[in-house]
């Protein structure tokens, strides 16, 4: 299911950002999904879910991001929460409630990261 997989792919991105990884201005070879550096070095495609290899060539460390996939990432956030906002208003289930809740925390503590990320 879409909404799923795109649920999971969020969450997954949070936690990613929470173990300090970074995301880079680069995009998956095979999906096109922004990829991420893990604390360990390793590039991550969360959309993939799997280890990416990047032909290095020349660039610096710590790649250079683009102000305009942060705002596309903000506004999926925030898009997201506006999802799961909706969703609780109608929710009457108390996991599933406890369960979206959790899901908040977690599209905060992402548009969190972001704005900390982008005042670097
Ligand atoms: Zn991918």
């Amino acid at each position: 299911m879409e909404a799923e997989r795109s649920r999971e792919k969020m969450r997954r991105m949070a936690n990613l950002l929470k173990s300090g990884a970074r995301m880079l201005n680069r995009a998956c070879p095979v999906c096109g999904t922004p990829l991420f550096q893990l604390p360990s070095g390793e590039i991550w495609c969360i959309s993939c879910d799997k280890r990416v290899v990047i032909v290095k060539e020349g660039e610096r460390e710590g790649a250079v991001l683009k102000p305009l996939l942060w705002e596309e990432l903000e506004e999926t956030l925030l898009m997201k929460l506006r999802e799961v906002n909706m969703r609780m208003r109608v929710e009457e289930d108390p996991e599933e409630l406890q369960r979206l809740t959790h899901l908040v925390s977690s599209l905060l503590e992402a548009l969190e990261d972001l704005k900390k990320a982008r005042a670097d």
